[in-house]
């Protein structure tokens, strides 16, 4: 069958200053706009004590308020999404995914407002904010798609004399996303529409951190034409309120990006259950490293290494956190990468000339602090970005570089702009990348040569799911570089891939005796 060719969304020359002019009015307007946000179940907006919710930039700017989802709101999205499977399995694959596309087009329509949110709630840059938004309207055009290649129709396979075999697939059941507040758009929907596509009923629960931007996409799917009781939004933390939904025997499958230790949680939450087997679909941490070997072009070397590990306050599971160089390039990169740091900025993120903005949160910048002022303990600091004034109000966190030996690389993920460096002998690139692989995760890895020798040896023994070579190693585009990875960091299979539906579906074999 031939379908529509897909592409992915136009985005925006942030250069073109006077395409930029209407788009930075409207943001300009919304700027005293206050977003609510609430469980909205079969529907219906649920009422209850709303909270304030305050923005990661300055925290006495409050951008709206929060219901919290109780006890009764999950245990009706539950019953609502059960009961409304079948029809939504049921309903054809074109059908649903005519509905994805359309929630495509209200999102980019909406666009004002999503990079609002993204940089008011999450702190996101304005190329950030787009890159998001330009992921989300891809993610739902790709799995659109997808929907239409795996599930459009049954596939015949041959049989004897008189036999006629065929295999479908078909939605699993309710399935719950739990996604993370550092793509509180992108992934967040990513996830939701993989399960749409596939035919499943979702029930979605943002990140604590995000649920005015959760909620106004949700209601863009629910406004595209997803029925009302196929798709429930339940924000906020209460007491018990993931127990609850994990623990439910009619909940089919988990799709959930996030720590690796929230995925463990997860997995032996789904594992005590003793009524039916749920699938866990997880994405999670990453101690990403980059490697450049004498070679490398050191200046796009220094402004990779800068995107990787800094871009998003390093607030992506894709991040450079351990960049290994060999010993004869070592002191000219690293002084390099300490100098390219002072020059870095931070700011207000719909500020153009802001290259990072806040952390999510407090907690989170003090987390970021507390590693710090550790790790100097023991390594050098080699390079830190200057915090000006005028930022005391937010939770911005200074970029900081350290160097350390090969023998104390970290173990364990720091969700920030914090870069190790460490230098390896020039027989030692192998060497290096088992040590890499030797901790446990699997998500990106960035290598700097211009040696076919040193590609051929990383993609053969690099573990990851993503490697990218003489570029940064971040900000993968649907479709084109499908995205996850193995070990600690996920299960598979990649978000934006070809692979990605099977994982939300179920297969059904029908032999025909005629
Ligand atoms: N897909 C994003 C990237 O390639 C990272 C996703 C994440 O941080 O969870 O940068």
């Amino acid at each position: 069958e031939v379908f529509a060719p897909r592409r992915n969304s136009q985005g925006f020359a942030m250069t073109d200053t006077l395409a930029l002019a209407p788009l930075r009015q409207q943001l300009a307007a919304l700027e005293n706009q206050r977003f609510h946000a609430s469980p909205i179940v079969g529907g219906q907006r649920r009422t209850g004590t709303a909270q304030p919710r305050v923005s990661p930039i300055d925290s006495r700017r409050e951008i709206g308020s929060l219901v919290a989802s109780d006890a009764s709101a999950v245990e009706l999205a539950l019953n609502l999404a059960d009961a409304a499977q079948d029809a939504w399995a049921e309903t054809a694959a074109n059908q649903r995914a005519a509905m994805l596309e359309k929630a495509a087009d209200l999102l980019e329509a909406r666009q004002a407002e999503f990079l609002w949110l993204l940089s008011r709630e999450a702190g996101k840059t304005l190329p950030d904010a787009l890159g998001e938004l330009r992921e989300a309207v891809d993610f739902c055009r790709y799995y659109a798609h997808e929907a239409r290649r795996l599930m459009g129709s049954a596939i015949a396979l041959p049989g004897v004399t008189g036999e006629a075999n065929e295999l479908r697939l078909t939605g699993r059941g309710p399935f719950i996303a739990i996604a993370p507040w550092n793509f509180p758009l992108a992934i967040f929907l990513g996830q939701i529409t993989a399960a749409l596509a596939a035919g499943n009923t979702v029930i979605a629960k943002p990140s604590r951190r995000t649920p005015l931007i959760g909620m106004r996409a949700i209601e863009a799917l629910l406004d595209a034409g997803i029925p009302a009781d196929v798709l429930h939004y339940l924000p906020g933390e209460s007491g018990g309120l993931s127990d609850k939904l994990l623990g439910d025997a009619r909940v089919a499958g988990v799709a959930f990006t996030g720590s690796t230790g929230a995925a463990w949680k997860i997995n032996r939450t789904l594992a005590a259950r003793d009524s039916s087997i749920a699938s866990l679909i997880a994405e999670t941490g990453g101690l990403n490293a980059m490697i450049a070997d004498s070679s490398a072009h050191v200046e796009q070397l220094i402004l990779d290494v800068l995107m990787s590990a800094f871009n998003s306050a390093g607030q992506r599971c894709s991040a450079l956190r351990i960049l290994l160089v060999q010993d004869d390039i070592a002191d000219a990169v690293i002084e390099r990468v300490g100098k390219a740091m002072q020059e870095l900025r931070l700011g207000d993120p719909l500020q153009l000339e802001t290259d990072i903005g806040p952390t999510i949160d407090t907690l989170s910048q003090r987390d970021l602090q507390a590693y710090c002022d550790k790790l100097a303990q023991s390594a050098k600091l080699i390079g830190k970005t200057p915090l000006p004034q005028g930022l005391e109000n937010g939770c911005f966190f200074a970029p900081q570089a350290f160097e350390v030996s090969l023998d104390a690389l970290p173990t364990v993920e720091t969700f920030g702009p914090v870069l190790h460096i460490a230098r390896f002998k020039s027989d030692g690139l192998e060497d290096a990348v088992h040590r890499v692989n030797k901790l446990g995760f699997g998500l990106t890895m960035g290598v700097h040569t211009r040696l076919d020798s040193t590609v051929a040896l990383v993609r053969r023994l690099a573990k990851v799911g993503n490697l990218y070579i003489n570029r940064n190693q971040i900000g993968a585009v649907v479709g084109s570089q499908p995205f996850g990875g193995e070990g600690l960091s996920g299960t598979g299979f990649k978000a934006g891939g070809p692979h990605y539906l099977l994982r939300f579906a179920a297969e059904r074999t029908v032999t025909v005796n005629t």
